[in-house]
């Protein structure tokens, strides 16, 4: 079976916003492409729906929240964002719903993205293992905030705040999905995408007995060379996008 082409990422942008549950679901393949953006002089901006303070079995939330904030802080460092957002949704328990969706159309207002990424919204990765109940929440709800970010009468409040709508969303682009239409160019972003999972550290040391650097550097590298035969032999990092 001849795989199917990706094609490359719209260029013609400047701002980014970036949703997803928790720190390093960004860290997990798409902060490569985040880095070749930035390269480009374009902006992006992280915005977390938690802390993902429920995410390290031997440490206590409120004693987890901050270091794992401090760690996604330095790990968007690492690719050039220097904007992230934290909404507090609780980890764990992220509910889909009209408050989520309203808390992302403030952002995107706020922020004014021609590109919105987020994370996978579905029901498994690929068919092989269940996504979490947060990823789906995070994912539809970005999916679905995009227009309402455009809308004044979907969440008249915004509007009471100062934040008109803002339609100029033109793409929304799903990471890690297992139906890719477009694909970055991971070969600049590589290097820099293992040491901004390596920022995770205090997760990253709690979820494996490997050594650190090895476990990133031979998730993140599998990853992308896995999706180079869909990309003309590059190593590139895949996602789903939606037009608007
Ligand atoms: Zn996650």
């Amino acid at each position: 079976m001849t795989p199917q082409r990706l094609e490359p990422m719209p260029g013609d942008w400047q701002r980014a916003l970036a949703v997803v549950a928790h720190p390093d679901d960004l860290e997990y393949g798409a902060a490569a492409a985040v880095a070749e953006w930035t390269d480009g002089g374009r902006e992006v901006v992280y915005l977390l729906a938690s802390r993902g303070e429920a995410g390290i079995d031997t440490l206590p939330p409120e004693e987890c929240a901050p270091v794992r904030e401090r760690e996604q802080r330095a790990s968007a460092a690492v690719v050039g964002v220097r904007t992230v957002e934290f909404l507090d949704h609780r980890d764990g328990v992220i509910e889909y719903g009209t408050g989520l969706r309203r808390d992302i159309a403030a952002a995107i207002r706020r922020h004014r993205p021609e590109l919105v990424v987020t994370l996978n919204h579905r029901d498994t990765w690929g068919g092989v293992a269940w996504n979490t109940p947060d990823h789906r929440a995070v994912g539809r709800a970005t999916l679905d905030a995009v227009a309402d970010a455009g809308n004044r009468w979907i969440f008249p409040e915004l509007g009471e705040q100062g934040l008109q709508p803002w339609d100029g969303v033109r793409w929304t682009a799903v990471a890690g999905s297992d139906r890719p239409t477009h694909a970055v160019d991971a070969t600049a972003g590589l290097e820099r995408s293992v040491r901004s999972l390596l920022e995770h550290r205090t997760y990253i040391e709690a979820l494996t007995q490997e050594d650190p650097e090895r476990y990133c550097r031979t998730f993140l590298t599998g990853m992308v060379e896995a999706a180079a035969e869909q990309f003309g032999g590059r190593p590139a990092v895949t996602f789903e996008v939606f037009a608007h």
